[in-house]
């Protein structure tokens, strides 16, 4: 029997459709728009399309955006000036820093910047910090791993006690992932480029994340029969069958592992739909708590 599906599309229009209705009970029940401002430096096209699928998937549900511009040659102050207007700005309930920053800023710097409360990317140090203790929780937690946590409580993934393995260790993907698997009781195994024998450990995971950003790396004689995948890697390669040349595969073979694992998500249609459905969500978070602990 083959595996299960793990639908990221569905699960995030069904939960941007749960955003729209909360954005919309926000305006008629206190007079309040959500709004996301954007800050986008430098002239990377791939930053620049990321930045307008956020500003798009905004309008879907009724969040308000803006975004500020910066040249490829701004300097810190002016990274840090424009992050102190939107922290000044009432009307502003969510920031989103869109990396990488150019060279010359210093990005952790940058990112401590950012007013906790509107932090809706996680990406806060303090945040972070606190993903990695007991007992405190982050006003938000970075998006991507977030929407991974959710499409494995929606598919009825049992965390407790299982071994989880992340493949990857970046403070957007891996690191925060393994923090939040361990919160939810999994015993984790972290791994990077300089992890040894990989396929063997890979073997023992019950939950697998793949985010590498290697194409097709994970095989399917690697899986351990009924592991829940969710594969993060985002990457094109070439395909002369297609159109236009290129498509999206993951970081695991999906053809193959499909047939051994128990569960597996897409790529594209996968993450990538509930990474924007949390930044959405965080958004509407903080523009509820902007009215104060009692609404
Ligand atoms: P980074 O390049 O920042 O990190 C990659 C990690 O993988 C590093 O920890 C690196 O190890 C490890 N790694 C790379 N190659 C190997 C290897 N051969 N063996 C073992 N470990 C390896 O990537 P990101 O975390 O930013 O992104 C990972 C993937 O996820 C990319 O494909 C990206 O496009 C995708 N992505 C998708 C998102 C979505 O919304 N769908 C959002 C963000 C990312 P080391 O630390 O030792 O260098």
């Amino acid at each position: 029997m083959g595996a299960r599906i793990l639908d990221g599309r569905a699960l995030a229009q069904r939960l941007q459709a749960e955003i729209a209705e909360g954005v919309a009970r926000l305006r008629q029940e206190h007079g309040l728009a959500p709004r996301l401002a954007a800050l986008l430096a430098g002239d990377d096209p791939a930053s620049a399309q990321y930045v307008r699928m956020k500003r798009r998937a905004c309008e879907r549900v009724g969040i308000e955006s803006q975004t500020q511009e910066l040249n490829a040659d701004s300097d810190q102050r002016a990274v840090e000036r424009a992050l102190r207007v939107f922290n000044a700005d009432p009307a502003v309930h969510g920031i989103l820093v869109q990396l990488p920053l150019p060279p010359q800023i210093d990005e952790q710097k940058a990112l401590a910047q950012v007013s906790l409360a509107k932090d809706v990317d996680g990406f806060h140090p303090l945040h972070v910090g606190q993903l990695a203790m007991k007992g405190r929780e982050p006003a938000f937690a970075p998006a991507t791993p977030s929407g991974v946590m959710v499409m494995l409580k929606d598919a009825g993934v049992c965390l407790a006690g299982a071994h989880a393995v992340v493949l990857g260790r970046s403070n957007i993907v891996g690191l925060p992932l393994a923090l939040m698997l361990q919160k939810a009781d999994a015993t984790v195994t972290l791994c990077h480029s300089h992890t040894r024998d990989l396929p063997a450990l890979v073997r023992q995971a019950d939950v697998l994340i793949a985010a590498l950003g290697q194409p097709l790396f994970v095989k399917a004689e690697w899986l351990k029969p009924g592991v829940a995948i969710i594969d993060v890697g985002t990457n094109r390669i070439e395909d002369p069958s297609s159109e236009r040349g290129w498509r999206w595969v993951g970081d695991v073979d999906f053809e193959r592992a499909r047939r051994v694992a128990g569960a597996i998500s897409r790529v594209p249609g996968g993450v990538g739909p509930m990474t924007i459905t949390m930044l959405l969500r965080h958004t509407l978070l903080a523009a509820q708590r902007s009215l104060g602990p009692h609404v």
